[in-house]
């Protein structure tokens, strides 16, 4: 039952997108103030090779000046560049100004444990399965399967993050390079990027077949719409990882720019990070964000689950379902607002809380913890484990299809 209403046919979502773009218009101040007349094109770039592959560089920009640079290592959203309240550009995620940096963080970091930020997934596409799969091992028909690094699969779990698979576990979707072809519109232009994540690749069953497209429309709207297929029963959750900063990136933290998440609970979780399986009323807590209020209003508050994850990394129970608006965002300094819209059951609110200040970003300024935050919409945590949670099951013959749109604007 579950697994019906999430699975959906990609005509579906298309009529999604539709409804959205209605529901969009006139919903920011932000015409007013954008660079009109200017040009949509999408443009690309040679940006250096990984894994022996060449990569580009994309550049789409829509007619308001508003430009998104994506790379196809990783689909990593490299830069965002929106306008303030007086038509000042600024990159508002945060990353790096090269392919190297890129995969230094992402194939080579360490986790946290040494010290360090370790892998950041700054911007990219996370697959087969976004967050933590609890022992790095679930049971899907009656079979387990051990996940991780395996020649190519692993006979006994191997986490990567504590005792935890995070985000798919090593040399995952972020660190592919994939397919890709540009696309322009009427009023839009857009990038399609591809990759079929092999049979049993960290321990994950089925051959899956990824379509990822990302989307830049004249309502300065990022839509990302995720397609995937299998040839075996298995699990999927993908998201994107943009860590944003309103004020641009590089220009200190987030703690005044303001949040609010359409959720009246949230899954609180182990000391692993593993949520315990219970949905908690945000009521009187830390993680009410059900009206606007100071991403740093709370976060220094005396809470165990605030104290666990070194400040918020948790999955908000969204509510309603359908492609609806999950989160908003608003710089009161600049002006610049985010509206995030999903049709995913949740979103992990993240704080940067292992930016340790030794990565130096795109602008040359090193980040350090809430120099930006995450709204990685998703299926919960742990799911495959966690049978109350909604069914991360995909099976032949579905095809997994999910829209996310990062909407800019500018604050009334
Ligand atoms: C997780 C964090 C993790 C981060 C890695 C987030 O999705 O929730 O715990 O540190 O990804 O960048």
């Amino acid at each position: 039952m579950r697994k019906a209403s999430r699975i959906t046919r990609a005509a579906l979502a298309i009529g999604a997108l539709v409804a959205v773009g209605a529901l969009a218009v006139g919903s920011s101040a932000s015409a007013k103030n954008h660079r009109k007349g200017g040009k949509l094109k999408i443009t690309s770039t040679p940006w250096g090779t990984a894994n022996g592959h060449e990569v580009n560089l994309y550049t789409l920009t829509n007619r308001n000046g508003m430009k998104v640079k994506i790379t196809n290592y990783g689909g990593v959203v490299q830069s965002i560049w929106v306008p303030d309240r007086h038509g000042r550009l600024a990159n508002v995620a945060l990353g790096f100004s090269n392919l190297d940096d890129y995969v230094n963080d992402f194939q080579h970091q360490p986790w946290p444990a040494s010290g360090g930020s370790g892998d950041t997934y700054f911007g990219a596409i996370i697959g087969r399965y976004a967050n933590r799969i609890a022992g790095a091992e679930f049971t899907l028909n009656g079979h387990a399967y051990p996940l991780g690094s395996g020649p190519p699969c692993p006979s006994t779990p191997t986490p990567n993050n504590g005792p935890n698979l995070l985000h798919g576990g090593p040399d995952s979707y972020n660190t592919q390079v994939w397919g890709a072809t540009t696309h322009q519109a009427a009023h839009s232009v857009g990038l399609e990027l591809t990759y079929t994540d092999p049979d049993c690749k960290n321990g994950f069953p089925g051959t899956v077949q990824n379509t990822v497209t990302y989307t830049l429309t004249d309502k300065n709207q990022l839509q990302i719409q995720y397609a995937a297929t299998t040839d075996k029963p298995t699990v999927v959750n993908f998201t994107n990882h943009t860590y944003f900063n309103l004020a641009g990136e590089g220009s200190g933290d987030v703690l005044r720019q303001k949040l609010r998440i359409n959720a009246d609970s949230y899954t609180p979780v182990d000391s692993n990070l593993i949520p315990t399986g219970v949905l908690a009323p945000v009521a009187g807590t830390p993680f009410d964000f059900r009206h606007m209020k100071p991403i740093g209003k709370n976060i220094r508050d005396s809470d165990e689950q605030l104290q666990i994850a070194h400040g918020y990394d948790h999955n908000w129970v969204l509510n309603g379902s359908g492609l609806r608006a999950a989160a908003f965002a608003e710089d009161p300094h600049s002006g610049r607002t985010l509206t995030t819209f999903t049709d995913e059951p949740g979103v992990q609110f993240y704080t940067g809380n292992f930016l340790v200040g030794d990565l130096v970003g795109t602008s040359g300024h090193a980040y350090r913890q809430t120099d930006g935050f995450t709204l990685e919409t998703q299926h919960f945590p742990n799911s495959p484990n966690q049978s109350s949670f909604p069914s991360t099951v995909l099976d032949p013959g579905q095809t997994f299809s999910s829209t996310t749109i990062y909407k800019f604007g500018l604050a009334r």
